[in-house]
């Protein structure tokens, strides 16, 4: 298993306290595609944060890659999600003045990769993505869908071992939607990449392997999904 969890708890303490993660217990496969849906509120993202070692959480344990990921510094949480996770947003999250080269680019950068090969590649990964005429092009010259395709191709091209997708079709349309799933799908089949997308759409959960469905909190069943 690439990800174990085991009772996990998460409170947010702001006006009231907030038992947000009240128990989650969850195991997934490497080369998995999974998906969890829920009402909003019920902890999606809070508990993909907490995968993505972008949040922490109280009680419980997080086993990634075999590894205990607990009261970790920020330098060692930085180096397991640049080496283990890439991320995908909903709002894309893109760079504003940073061509798409240069934003698929960037993961590299932080390695310390030099400009000219962290060129070369990223125009690899665009090419990968359908996007190799639009290199040179800033974010706001790009369709939604063509923006979530760089985002794409930026969380691939460090070759991360898991895809965390927070609704990344959620401010697309059904056609562009599709297209963004079928590369997701796509890169899950062919690299193994293991994939978990929350998702508020059927259409999106129906093309995963599997239907992790939150309720306050807690997981309330998995499901297959259904095919049409
Ligand atoms: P979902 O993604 O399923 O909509 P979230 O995980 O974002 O749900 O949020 C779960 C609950 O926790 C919500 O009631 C939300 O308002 C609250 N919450 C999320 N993040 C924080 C935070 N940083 N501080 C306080 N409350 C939070
Ligand atoms: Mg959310």
């Amino acid at each position: 298993m690439i990800i174990q969890l085991h009772n996990i708890n998460k409170t947010y303490y702001s006006a009231a306290p907030l038992h947000v993660l009240k128990g989650i217990n969850l195991g997934i496969e490497a080369g998995e595609m999974v998906s969890i849906m829920g009402a909003s509120g019920s902890g999606k993202s809070t508990l993909l944060n907490i995968l993505g070692i972008l949040d922490t959480y109280d009680t419980g344990e997080y086993l990634l890659n075999g590894q205990l990921i607990s009261n970790l510094s920020e330098s060692r949480a930085a180096e397991y999600r640049n080496r283990l996770i890439g991320f995908i947003f909903q709002s894309f999250n893109l760079i504003t003045f940073k061509n798409a080269m240069e934003n698929v680019a960037l993961p590299l950068y932080y390695q310390g990769i030099r400009r000219k090969k962290r060129n070369v590649v990223a125009m690899e990964y665009l090419d990968m993505v359908g996007l190799r005429d639009w290199a040179d092009h800033m974010p706001n010259e790009l369709s939604g869908g063509q923006k979530q395709r760089v985002a794409i191709a930026r969380a691939l091209i460090a070759q991360p071992k898991i895809i965390l997708a927070d609704e990344p079709t959620g401010a697309l349309d059904s056609v562009t939607t599709e297209e963004v799933i079928a590369l997701l799908r796509k890169v899950n089949q062919e690299r193994g990449m293991t994939m978990i997308i929350v998702t508020h759409e059927a259409s999106v959960a129906n093309a995963t392997d599997k239907i992790i469905r939150l309720r306050d909190g807690l997981i309330e069943n998995i499901e297959a999904p259904h095919h049409v």
